[in-house]
């Protein structure tokens, strides 16, 4: 590893402020530890995804982050039960799993992450800040697909209460099978 971990943390910082650089004020907690943690894992995917066998990694700007592509954290260290995992404004995608539907869910926590204050993870928005499994909910909701048991739970709460009309629960459960 030629930079070394702190050469890596600090280009990816150095990436999130040349990208992004407008988020560091808002949460400067957040932005650093998802730049940061996104260049360690950028530099450790260069140099052992060969090893491993899995694609090089690529980096690439979506609106208020990033997302690494095969991810040497998402496919080795990271728990088998996810396809990726956000921190702060940055993303790791396990190889493969790189959805529109996933990429869609990963960046409300994105948003999610912008609009807490102090720590480097966030809140749902909304409703969705006061329960437990909101942000999926609302993270799944984004991506029109149901990832999260409790999403569909909520949609189904939702349409026996009558909250949503036959309509929309039919349009949900539609838009839900074209993302699957
Ligand atoms: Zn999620």
């Amino acid at each position: 590893m030629a930079l070394g971990a702190v050469g890596w943390l600090s280009a990816g910082v150095a990436y999130g402020l040349a990208t992004n650089g407008k988020q560091f004020l808002n949460n400067p907690v957040a932005f650093s530890y998802g730049y940061g943690f996104a260049g360690l894992d950028y530099g450790l995917s260069s140099v052992a995804n060969p090893f491993a066998g899995a694609p090089m990694p690529t980096i690439d700007r979506v609106p208020g982050g990033a997302i690494i592509r095969n991810s040497f954290y998402a496919n080795n260290l990271m728990s088998k039960k996810y396809y990726a995992q956000t921190h702060g404004y940055t993303v790791s995608f396990r190889t493969g799993e790189d959805t529109y539907a996933h990429i869609l869910h990963e960046r409300r926590h994105i948003i999610q992450n912008r609009t807490r204050e102090g720590f480097y993870n966030g809140y749902g928005g909304g409703i969705f800040r006061y329960f437990g499994g909101g942000k999926e909910i609302e993270a799944d909701l984004s991506a029109g697909y149901f990832g999260y048991q409790q999403t569909g739970a909520f949609i189904l709460f939702l349409y026996y209460n009558k909250y949503i009309s036959d309509d929309l629960y039919r349009n949900i459960r539609l838009w839900t099978l074209l993302n699957n």
